[in-house]
Formats: C-alpha cells, structure tokens, sequence
C-alpha cells in the first residue's frame, strides 16, 4: 500500500476510534512520525495532507526541516526522541515543538538558546508510566513541580503531556495520564495545556478511548523502519 492510502486507512481509524469513544470528529491529531525515513517519503505524506512531523534524531530531524525550509514548504515539526544537553541548542533554532522534555536543565537551556524572533517552543512534558524498565521521562510526583518551572522560562509553551507505555500495559497507563493530565490542566489554570500526546501505530484506539489529542503514528503510515536506534 502506498503512503497516501495509509494515511487514509489511519485517519478513518482515528475517526472511528474518536466517534466510539463519544468524542468530537477532529479533536485527535495526527502526528506522523518520519524517524529514519527519507524526505521522498514525507513529500508523499505531505501530498496527502499532512503537516504535522515527529523526529527522534537531532541531525537527522534538523537536514529534513531545512530540506523542506528551502523549498518553502510550511511544516510543524516535533521532537520526540530522548533529548541531551549538547544538542539542545540544534533542537531550539529548528523544532516547534518538544514533546520529550524530561529536566529542568533540558527546559532551561531550550528557553535561552530559542532564537530571538521566533514563537516560544511548544513542550510536552514526557511522563514515565509504567515503564519500570526505562529511564525515559519523569515520574508522576514529578510532574506538576517541573510543569510549574517550564510555566515561567519566557521562551517555551507548556502545552501537556506525552507518554510512551510499555506494550500490553496501554489501558491503565492511558487512564492515569488521563487523570493527570486532568490535574496539570486544574493546576495550571493560566497555561494554554490542550494536548495529551499518546498512542501510537499498535495502541492509538485506546488512547483515544483515554482521552488522547495527539496520536503519533510512524509504522502504519510509512511502513516498517529499517533501523531503529531506539
Ligand atoms: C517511533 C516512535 C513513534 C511511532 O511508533 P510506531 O509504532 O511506528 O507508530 C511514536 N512515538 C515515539 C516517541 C517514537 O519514538
């Protein structure tokens, strides 16, 4: 099957998924994540209609942004991988959003070196649930002392939450990122927080059912990836 009747099979899945779970048409967007696929791929994608990307990969998100900056193609771009310091800076002069943020430190660099002119970064803060095994985001208690440090660096937008859950363990991680982000939006009642990133290619129906307005969709749009660093 081709890119273009992928994303049509995805978004009919999305809909479907939003109309069962008693939810408005339209309130779950469709991140597509492009991580180690060419920007041949993406143009397909874009044909389609979409605009939206998620990249994992600092370097390798950064030549596609420009590839597509060059040519005059107006795109949002998402940073989804695990984030260092060292390459905070990259990440600041090219993404518009990052969803993986995890330390304060990571929040405060992307606020000093976010280029004068541009719009605030839109961040995500990444939630460790149920994932026992990874150090990847922060722990629950964690949450709303971060999420009130972010709300004051000038350069960022804090927006919501994502999370990754474990295989298998989709349901009852979904309804406690539910709850919580729930509960950073009643915290932070000044913050624009409208995004519940969650769901992907094997999950994202439920995490619809939970509440998600984000599902980030790499393997059922562009195919299996050759590589996966992660
Ligand atoms: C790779 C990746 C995805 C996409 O996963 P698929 O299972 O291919 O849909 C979504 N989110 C993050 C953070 C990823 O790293």
């Amino acid at each position: 099957m081709s890119i273009s009747e992928n994303i049509a099979r995805v978004q009919g899945q999305i809909a479907q998924a939003t109309t069962q779970a008693n939810r408005t048409l339209g309130s779950v967007a469709l991140l597509a994540v492009s991580k180690t696929k060419p920007v041949e791929a993406i143009e397909e994608a874009i044909e389609a209609g979409l605009r939206a990307f998620g990249e994992n990969y600092v370097q390798e998100g950064v030549s596609k942004i420009i590839h597509f900056e060059s040519r005059g193609v107006a795109l949002q771009w998402h940073f989804i991988g695990p984030l260092q310091s060292n390459k905070t800076r990259l990440v600041a002069e090219h993404f518009d959003w990052v969803e993986s943020v995890e330390r304060e430190k990571i929040a405060q660099r992307l606020s000093e070196q976010r280029p004068a002119g541009m719009a605030p970064i839109n961040v995500l803060i990444q939630v460790n649930i149920s994932q026992e095994g990874s150090k990847s985001g922060v722990a629950v208690d964690e949450v709303l002392p971060l999420a009130e440090k972010i709300a004051t660096l000038p350069n960022l937008t804090l927006r919501g939450l994502m999370a990754i859950p474990e295989p298998g363990k989709g349901d009852e991680a979904f309804a406690q990122m539910q709850a919580l982000f729930n509960q950073l939006k009643a915290a932070l009642p000044e913050c624009a927080i409208d995004t519940l990133s969650m769901g992907m290619t094997d999950d994202m129906a439920q995490a619809i059912a939970h509440g998600s307005t984000q599902v980030r969709i790499g393997t059922a749009i562009f195919g299996a990836r050759q590589y996966n660093k992660n």
